[in-house]
Parts: structure tokens; C-alpha cells; sequence
């Protein structure tokens, strides 16, 4: 799966037309210079983060002077490598430079941002050039034989030679290639496995799949029956195999190994026409690689994932891209609306369903039949949230097979205890204990134990879910309990829709707390007897447990 794309700003001047290349890949992320703009996604060395976004092999789109680009990324030109897109744009939206990534499609990527931006793209590759296309740079379900020879291919055709094309290559542009019926030179789209000769260039279109119906020895069986039929293992699309095998890992690993899905067939699948067949194994070939990829169904892959408290500079990458890969959302709207951008073709399950293991189970549901399926907390998924739950659903006797077979992931986030003790300074800098004060899913007595233990044992303390219409005595009731271990001067913060626009942090003390201070979007802190408070700069305070106990 491709990365989305990175657009790195140093200033507000680029932000308008920023704005409109991510309009262009709603995946993409502004990256903006901490303290000078406020972007997706705040950075502090400009160097660095081309450099690391270039490691990662993301698509860059710098809106700065080609120059800067070029010297921040130097060090790295010179091994060669998978070279993802790198381009340059003015900031005021007039002028798209590809620099790097002529084979990752820098220069479809620059025509597309032109497009958009209404000014042209300043290609330079002479190939592209003259005929429209890189010819060395075919679309998703293609594959070059070898680079090398191509390179020779397209400088031929530039010196004058004529090309015939034999074999399907729908998406050339036939029209300002220099065609001829006789010409001298070949380009042939076949799944045959043979060394190119001079005079041709060779594609391999991604049709064949492998029928597997064990994962024994497969590398080595797979290897052998694309030999004897004489055919390209860059041909390989998908292996194809039956639900028995969804969860075998050797399966899995052969997959990865030749880079290629693994699908599973159902009884009612229809399949294509077989071409080789050996002990266990045969080779099918598709009408063309797009068919190829709809036959049978992949692996469904479960995340459950948290957002952080709000700001998506708190999100993790990890959880960004599963959001980016995902086809089904699940969660709360509001959740929901937190993960965007989203694009259109992202289903979004958006429910006020109360009913965690429904959603579950909906989600296991959608999974098994394929889907890529993400379950949206806010903070962490696991702090009393939708990780639980989905275990839960998979736990149950009635749970089917196949949800086992399910790709499972928990991806963690920043929980509402960890981002408030962090705006506040460091409250929880010592041992402390999560507490949610609702009753829905436990009884108010264990609750109340908990709250006197915790009170005993000096643990600080943070509170979720303390408030609600529904629960309006339950914070008061638990503040006597809290009141009968600690002092009035005991340190309280108070953390309102942290990271999210309206965030509100309030330190005070817990003779002045009282319930109608909090609601069901505030998360509050109880310090232990150690918690200690002091002014800031601001005119706020800083709060923080000191990491040592004075020695008795
Ligand atoms: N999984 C979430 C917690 C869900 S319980 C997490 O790890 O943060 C919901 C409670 O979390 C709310 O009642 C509130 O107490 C707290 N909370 C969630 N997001 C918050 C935020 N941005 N600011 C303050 N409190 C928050």
C-alpha cells in the first residue's frame, strides 16, 4: 500500500495552497514549522523531517524554493534505493517541480498537482516528453522486467526508433508514441518468463494466481510451476486459497515473501482458466490484472485503534495510517468526524449505540468478510474504551471461526489522564490509578472500595467519566470518600476537552472542588499528599507529584 503523501510548509504564506494539494489527497498531511504554523502536523527541524519522511519512503511535496529540498535530502541520493516522489512547490500555487522519484511517479504526481493548481508541470524528462507517458513506470497491476534495458528502450525510441506494441497496454497513450507496424522496436506485455532481448521491452501484466490448497513447501512449489510453464513470477497476482488455510502463518509468510495478496475462494467462487497444474498447486490466468484482483476475497484485518485526546498532532502515525487504510469506521460520530480526513469511498458506521459488544461484533462481522475495519476510541482504546469489548466478542463460545482468522491489532493513544498530567506539568510523576466513576458496568460499591483503597494508599488519582445527567450525586459521594484521606489543600486539576479547541484546564484545591465544576467532558486529577503546585510564567500553575517520598 502506498504511503499517503507529505506536504512540508515553512510558513502561513503556504498554507492556502497546502490546503488545496491535500483537497487533491485528502490523506495528506500538512507538516508546519512549530511555532510559526499551525498545521496538521508541527515540526522543529525542517532537515529532519524531509529526511525522515524521505526514509520512510512517503511522497513529499515541499512548498519551498527547489533548493532547500535538494540540500536537505542530499546525504541520502546517493545510495540507491526505492526513491519515493519528491517535489517542489511555490508557495503561492505557480510553479510544480518533480525532483526525485521518476520511477514512483513524481511526474504523474506533478501533472496532477498542476492540474489542480491551473499552472503546468514543469516535467524534464525527455521520454515523458515527447510521448505523454513513462514508459518505464507502468500503472499498479504492471511490472518491468529489468530497468536497465529499459532505460536503452526509451532513449532508442528518442533517437528515432519506431515501436510496435504486442499485447494488451490500455493505458498507453498510442497517439504520441511513435507507432509503427513495422517498427524495430517491441514492447511486449506477456506473462511468458524470458530474458529481453535488445530490441524490446518487456512487461509483465500481474495476472497469474497460484491455487494453493496447502502451505507445505509452497516458496519451492510456486518457484518450480512458474519454471516449467516458462512464466514470469513478476506475472504472480494473488494466492488464491481455501478459508481452511485463513490462518495459517505459512501461508501468510509465503504471501509476503513474493509480495503479493493472499486471497481465499469460496465453493461458489467462479475462477479463471487454468494454465499449469502440479501436486497441490496451479496456476490460473486472468483476463487482465484489475480481474485478477477481484477473485475470491483477502484476509480481513481488525484495528482497534485510540485518537488521542483530540489534536491530530497527538495521534499516532501507526493510527493515521490504519485510518488511511481503512474501508469501515466504527465509533461514536463524534469520533468519527475526529479521524478526518476521510475519503468518500470510507464507509462510516457512525452509531450512538451504547451497546460496546454489538459494535463488536459488528465489526468482527464486517472483518470476516474481508473488509478493513478500523474501531475509533478517543485516548487510549484500552482505557475504558473499545479494545475490551472486541476481545470480549472474540472471547464469546458463539463467536464464528473466521472471526479468529481476522488480521487483530490494538493500536494504543494518548489517554485523557496522560494529556491533562501533561498540560497541567506532571501530577501523575508518581504512582497513581485510572478510576471511572461510572456505575453502568459496575456496581457503585466496588466503585466506593476502590476510591477508599486508592484514598488509603496515597495513590493520586484520576477520575473518568465523572458526571453525567444521568449520574449526578456519584462525583460528590466520592469526593467524601476521597475527603475522609486527604487534606483540603490537596492538589486538584481539573482537564476540559484536552487537545480539542475548546481545551480548559483549571488547577485548584480540594476544599474548593465541587461537582457542578465538572461534566462528562472533563477528566479530573486528585494529587496524592505529595502533589505540589507552584506559578508559571503564564500566570497559571505548574502542578507535579515529585518521583521521590521524603524518607521517614
Ligand atoms: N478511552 C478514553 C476514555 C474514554 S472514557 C481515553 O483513554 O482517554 C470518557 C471520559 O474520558 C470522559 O468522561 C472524560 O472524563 C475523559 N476524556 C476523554 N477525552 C477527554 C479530553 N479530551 N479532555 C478531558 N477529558 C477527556
Amino acid at each position: 500500500m502506498t504511503l499517503s503523501p507529505a506536504i512540508v510548509i515553512l510558513g502561513p504564506s503556504a498554507l492556502a495552497t497546502a490546503r488545496r494539494i491535500q483537497a487533491l489527497y485528502p490523506q495528506a498531511v500538512i507538516h508546519g514549522l512549530s511555532g510559526r504554523i499551525e498545521a496538521d502536523q508541527a515540526y522543529a527541524d525542517f532537515g529532519d523531517t524531509l529526511r525522515n519522511l524521505y526514509r520512510s519512503g512517503a511522497p513529499i511535496i515541499a512548498l519551498c524554493a527547489a533548493g532547500i529540498v535538494i540540500r536537505s535530502l542530499a546525504s541520502l541520493l546517493a545510495s540507491k534505493g526505492a526513491e519515493p516522489p519528491v517535489l517542489a512547490v511555490a508557495e503561492d500555487g505557480s510553479a510544480v517541480v518533480p525532483l526525485l522519484g521518476g520511477l514512483g511517479g513524481v511526474n504523474r504526481m506533478a501533472r496532477e498537482i498542476a492540474t489542480a493548481l491551473e499552472v503546468s508541470a514543469a516535467i524534464t524528462t525527455s521520454g515523458e516528453l515527447r510521448f505523454g507517458t513513462c514508459l518505464l513506470d507502468p500503472p499498479g497491476g504492471y511490472a518491468l522486467a529489468d530497468i536497465e534495458q529499459g532505460k536503452r528502450f526509451v532513449s532508442d525510441l528518442l533517437g528515432g526508433e519506431r515501436l510496435r506494441i504486442e499485447g494488451n497496454a490500455p493505458w498507453l497513450d498510442r497517439g504520441k508514441l511513435p507507432m509503427a507496424d513495422n517498427g524495430g522496436r517491441t514492447l511486449h506485455i506477456t506473462p511468458s518468463q524470458r530474458a529481453a532481448r535488445p530490441d524490446e521491452l518487456l512487461i509483465h501484466p500481474r495476472t497469474l494466481l497460484a491455487l494453493v490448497d496447502s502451505a507445505d513447501d509452497l516458496a519451492a512449489r510456486i518457484g518450480q510451476a512458474f519454471e516449467q510453464a516458462g512464466l514470469a513470477q513478476k506475472s504472480l497476482a494473488a494466492l488464491l486459497a481455501p478459508p481452511a488455510l485463513m490462518t495459517d502463518k505459512h501461508l501468510a509468510q509465503v504471501a509476503a515473501e513474493f509480495a503479493v495478496p493472499l486471497r481465499f475462494i469460496r465453493p461458489e467462487d467462479a475462477l479463471p482458466p487454468q494454465l499449469q497444474r502440479s501436486e497441490n498447486l496451479q496456476l490460473l490466468q486472468a483476463a487482465s490484472p484489475e480481474a485478477a484482483q477481484n477473485i475470491g476475497r483477502p484476509l480481513g484485518r481488525l484495528s482497534v485503534i485510540g485518537l488521542g485526546p483530540g489534536a491530530a498532532e497527538h495521534m499516532t502515525p501507526a493510527v493515521r495510517r490504519a485510518l488511511d487504510e481503512a474501508q469501515d469506521l466504527l465509533g461514536y460520530e463524534t469520533y468519527v468526524k475526529m479521524a478526518e480526513p476521510l475519503r468518500d469511498d470510507q464507509v462510516r458506521h457512525c452509531s450512538d449505540n451504547r451497546e460496546e459488544l454489538q459494535r463488536a461484533r459488528h465489526a468482527f462481522e464486517l472483518a470476516a468478510s474481508g473488509r478493513r475495519v478500523v474501531v475509533i476510541s478517543s485516548g487510549d482504546p484500552g482505557v475504558f474504551a473499545m479494545a475490551a469489548a472486541v476481545l470480549e466478542a472474540l472471547e464469546e463460545r458463539a463467536a464464528p471461526a473466521d472471526w479468529h482468522a481476522v488480521e487483530l491489532e490494538v493500536l494504543p493513544g494518548v489517554s485523557a489522564a496522560l494529556a491533562t498530567a501533561a498540560k497541567a506539568g506532571a501530577p501523575l510523576g508518581h504512582d497513581f490509578c485510572l478510576i471511572s466513576l461510572s456505575d453502568n458496568l459496575k456496581p457503585w460499591a466496588v466503585i466506593e472500595n476502590r476510591l477508599d483503597h486508592a484514598g488509603a494508599a496515597d495513590l493520586a488519582m484520576a477520575f473518568y467519566n465523572p458526571i453525567s445527567k444521568a449520574r449526578p450525586w456519584q462525583l460528590g459521594r466520592a469526593l467524601d470518600i476521597v475527603r475522609t484521606h486527604r487534606a483540603p489543600h490537596t492538589v486538584v486539576v481539573l482537564g476540559r476537552d484536552i487537545g480539542r479547541p475548546a481545551e480548559a484546564l483549571r488547577v485548584l484545591s480540594l476544599g474548593e472542588l465541587i461537582p457542578e465544576m465538572v461534566d462528562m467532558r472533563t477528566l479530573v486529577i486528585i494529587g496524592s499528599s505529595q502533589t505540589r503546585r507552584f506559578p508559571r510564567r503564564d500566570g497559571g500553575e505548574w502542578v507535579y507529584t515529585p518521583r521521590s517520598y521524603p524518607q521517614p
